[in-house]
């Protein structure tokens, strides 16, 4: 199976701008700026996504995206800040292999727009609230 490209800049194939790397994690800016400091954070080991990735890789990809949160807002000025984790294509996702987008927030317009819709009309939500839950 072809790599993927988070696969081949862990492996040192492609460069990136490397914000930090441990033995499981690598943490490198976005090619494609959103925002300034747009960071991805991503698993060294090969997994397609947040949801199929094992608990312990998962949490420790996260500590990595909260301290670069957390240095957006106090050293780049940022007064917000997106950590978004697209799963599947059908939620945005285009490079298979999981990663964490750390995105700065800064109040400009034209950063990014994530609208979320009212889309409850005619959902039964006491109905679906138990589906979920009686699964978890
Ligand atoms: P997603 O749409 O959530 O799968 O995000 C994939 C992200 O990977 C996009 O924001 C791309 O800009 C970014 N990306 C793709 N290739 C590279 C690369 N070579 N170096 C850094 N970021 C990349």
């Amino acid at each position: 199976m072809e790599k993927d490209i988070f696969c081949r800049i862990i492996d040192g194939e492609i460069p990136c701008h490397k914000l930090y790397e441990d033995d499981d994690v690598l943490a490198f800016l976005d090619i494609s700026q959103v925002t300034k400091g747009h960071a991805l954070v991503v698993s060294k080991k090969h997994f397609d996504n947040f949801l199929t990735t094992p608990q312990e890789i998962m949490h420790k990809v996260m500590d990595v995206a909260q301290r670069i949160g957390q240095v957006d807002i106090k050293l780049l000025g940022a007064r917000g800040v997106n950590i978004l984790a697209n799963c599947y294509p059908e939620a945005g996702q285009t490079v298979m292999h999981f990663h964490v987008h750390v995105i700065p927030r800064y109040g400009n317009v034209n950063e990014i727009e994530i609208t979320m819709k009212n889309n409850s009309e005619g959902l039964n939500l006491p109905v679906l609230a138990k589906e979920i839950k009686d699964n978890l």
